[in-house]
């Protein structure tokens, strides 16, 4: 006879700008580049929206693998090079390159109180981080940080939609009811959440291009920071 299995109340956690700040080290990389792009004669602000394009493009196309971010910061140099008739200049393109690859040289800053509030809510619950991206980098990002020990499963996603969520509900035996997912991206954390009718708490913090979308419905928690989190969990 099969054992039947105890349900424990579990958040499904994000893990980029929800535990830790991923965005500001490429918002430092974007500052680089358009400064760059404007001592270079090229308009600062449309480098930015071009590059938008480029990486959204590579993502589609390779996913979410590290290579793709130097990628497409040498592609938008190129790209205006070839709009403005001017010669490709491989030295300053190899730099261009590199600030990309310096978001993945640091560490990105913890979000205030993190280590206390996942501390307190382990003890409640069973913790799951879902993240996405490249597993290499997301995996490294975890363990510096030191915020592996707080979860019972850590899942690196290549896509974040219902599918993958519900897979995570699945295999852990988890009704929708007695799960939630914490994140800070309406496209990524709260409308497959809120597809899923699994309960959501949406914390907006530094954003791109990628992850804008409306939500679904207003079915979900709002909270201005991750401390909150307590008063409600
Ligand atoms: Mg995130």
């Amino acid at each position: 006879m099969q054992k039947e299995r105890i349900k424990i109340k579990t958040i499904i956690f994000d893990l980029d700008d929800t535990l830790i700040k991923t965005s500001k080290l490429y918002n430092r990389a974007r500052d680089e580049f358009s400064s760059l792009m404007q001592e270079l004669g090229f308009d600062s602000e449309e480098s930015l929206i071009k590059l938008d394009e480029v990486d959204i493009s590579y993502i589609k196309e390779y996913g979410f693998v590290k290579e793709r971010y130097p990628l497409s910061l040498g592609k938008t140099y190129e790209y205006f090079c070839k709009i403005n008739s001017e010669k490709i200049n491989p030295v300053l393109k190899k730099k261009i390159e590199d600030i990309g690859w310096q978001v993945f040289r640091q560490i990105p800053e913890l979000v205030d109180g993190v280590y206390q509030i996942l501390d307190t809510l382990s003890k409640k619950y069973f913790l799951i981080l879902a993240t996405l991206g490249d597993p290499q980098v997301q995996e490294e990002k975890v363990r510096l940080s030191g915020l592996k020990k707080y979860f019972s499963e850590i899942y690196v996603l290549k896509h974040k939609n219902v599918e993958e969520y519900q897979n995570i509900l699945k295999k852990h035996n988890l009704d929708k009811k007695d799960a939630w997912i914490v994140g800070n991206s309406v496209r990524s954390d709260l409308n497959p959440g809120l597809k899923l009718g699994v309960n959501c708490i949406l914390i907006p913090y530094l954003s791109w291009k990628f992850e804008e979308e409306e939500p679904l419905s207003k079915n979900y928690l709002r909270l201005d920071s991750l401390e909150e989190v307590l008063n409600y969990l």
